[in-house]
């Protein structure tokens, strides 16, 4: 995605594309790291000085209330973010802390599931990534 279509979707979603916006959001697209605050606040602030962990924070709230990005809760207390691509599942490394993402069919899921009201769906693999091993 381009940064021309970044602010296409901030637009679409009736937000204001202000830099930050479009930092944060273009960081989330590109990376596929699931990286948690402290990691984005990390990676931005070497180029935006002015930037605030509290800014991060909000804006990442936002994105989440407009449905752009999701929030990912691996091992309890650990919270990531992703920008929203669709379901799929994780895998967690327990030797480099890196997290995979596993592609899974939605639809079978919920077939599986019919007359259930799910409220949430997560997928954790956990183990050792082939660069570990
Ligand atoms: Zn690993
Ligand atoms: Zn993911």
């Amino acid at each position: 995605m381009n940064n021309e279509n970044i602010v296409t979707v901030l637009k679409e979603n009736k937000m204001r594309p202000s830099f930050i916006r479009v930092k944060i959001y273009t960081l989330l697209v590109e990376s596929r790291i699931h990286p948690t605050v402290d990691e984005i606040y990390e990676q931005l602030s070497k180029e935006i000085l002015t930037l605030s962990k509290t800014t991060v924070y909000n804006t990442l709230k936002l994105f989440i209330e407009k449905g752009i990005v999701k929030a990912i809760n691996i091992e309890g207390n650990e919270l990531r973010f992703e920008a929203q691509r669709g379901f799929h599942g994780h895998f967690k490394c327990r030797e480099c802390g890196n997290i995979y993402d596993i592609p899974m069919n939605e639809k079978e899921i919920t077939s599986v599931l019919e007359g259930f009201n799910i409220e949430d769906m997560q997928v954790l693999v956990s183990g050792i990534c082939p660069d570990c091993e």
